[in-house]
């Protein structure tokens, strides 16, 4: 790897909390894959665990699987995150608080990740979830548009720096360029309520939020995040492809708004053409980089075929084990580092050219996107 990248310091763009407990074999197995079958170890993610991850842990590169979860046991699972987080050289990690792992698991907050990370933790406001914490408190169906848009400002007057949406995993990233008219989304939210504001899952109400979060991104320039591509058996791929945002995208390109497309893989070609067409999008293929292991240098490299450079934000979507925070952060820094290399010795670019572009995508395009400063 070079020197170049074996320095960088990251900002992770998205992720959320690791465990707050220790885990059995199943459990970790479980959380080790968007299966909801847990990974028999036997796969790019499991031999980057045992080569990456062992090693932060004081054991050998490629340990077997069973070492490696008796050092963790033995260790303590705070212990372990601590070790793990601080060894990703991540200095600001921006936390998706909306997803439970597990009723019985608790999962850090960002107060708490901050401190066992030893860096800085930020929120960032997971819509569907705000929306459904507010059907979940009974107000008057009258006040509920009201109330989910205030809901929202606060938590960005709190300290929340960006939104997220998993419209994809709901009804598809297919969303108008328009939103719904007032009388659509008011009969659509109080049928909603009526039927119990459990889940999220009606089109009007959905595309009115996702408007709305385009259009407080532009007021109060937070990004607005949105899953795409690669995600849990809960998602449809076919309707996570973020082609499908091309009318959204379009209609949002001047409004001050700036689109985050999260993960992308396996589309992340598609997501590289709309960041090339759309000046106020972003791109990542968090996620996929601990999964594909080795090959992440391939992924970031299909990406910036058409990806403009300052579009490109890393991220790991570290979610639940602190090692995937590790092997996001480490496998990325890896491949950005063979990939600046090859260019390097085919005089695709200058070595200043190369280290601006380097800094700039581990930090400087998230930081100036979320008002972050950028760590040096
Ligand atoms: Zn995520």
């Amino acid at each position: 790897m070079t020197v170049l990248t074996d320095d960088l310091v990251l900002v992770d763009q998205h992720c959320h909390g690791v465990v707050a407990g220790d885990l059995d074999r199943a459990r970790f197995a479980g959380l080790l894959t968007e299966s909801s079958i847990p990974t028999n170890f036997d796969s790019m993610v499991g031999l980057a665990l045992r080569r990456w991850c062992a090693p932060a842990l004081g054991l050998p590169a490629h340990c077997s699987v069973d070492d490696y979860l008796e050092r963790r046991a033995e260790w303590g699972w705070r212990r372990v995150s601590s070790r793990l987080l601080g060894a990703a050289g991540v200095r600001s990690w921006l936390l998706d608080t909306g997803l439970p792992v597990a009723a019985d698991l608790p999962i850090t907050e960002p107060v708490e990740f901050a401190d066992i990370a030893d860096g800085a933790a930020f929120e960032v406001l997971r819509l569907e979830s705000v929306a459904e914490r507010v059907a979940a408190a009974d107000v008057p169906v009258a006040d509920f548009l009201d109330f989910v848009e205030n809901e929202i400002r606060d938590g960005i007057q709190a300290g929340a720096v960006g939104l997220k949406s998993v419209v994809a995993y709901r009804t598809g990233l297919d969303l108008p360029a328009e939103p719904p008219t007032d009388v659509e989304v008011a009969a659509a939210a109080s049928a909603w309520l009526r039927w119990g504001g459990k889940r999220m899952d009606d089109p009007i109400l959905l595309a009115w939020l996702v408007h709305l979060g385009a259009r407080l991104s532009a007021e109060l320039h937070v990004p607005l995040q949105l899953h795409t591509g690669f995600g849990d058996d809960d998602l449809r791929l076919h309707r996570a492809d973020p082609a499908l945002l091309g009318d959204f995208l379009r209609a949002t390109k001047s409004t001050g708004a700036t689109i985050a497309l999260l993960h992308t893989w396996p589309f992340h070609r598609n997501a590289g053409y709309l960041a090339h067409l759309f000046p106020h999008v972003l791109v990542d293929v968090g996620l996929a980089i601990p999964y594909v292991g080795d090959r992440a240098g391939s992924v970031l490299a299909e990406l910036l075929e058409l990806a403009p450079f300052g579009s490109v934000c890393f991220s790991s979507d570290g979610f639940g084990l602190p090692e995937l925070h590790h092997l996001g952060a480490t496998l990325w820094r890896r491949a950005l580092g063979r990939l600046i290399d090859d260019w390097l010795a085919d005089d695709v670019l200058t070595v200043a050219d190369a280290e601006a572009f380097a800094v700039n995508f581990a930090a400087g395009n998230c930081c100036r996107a979320y008002g972050l400063t950028v760590p040096v």
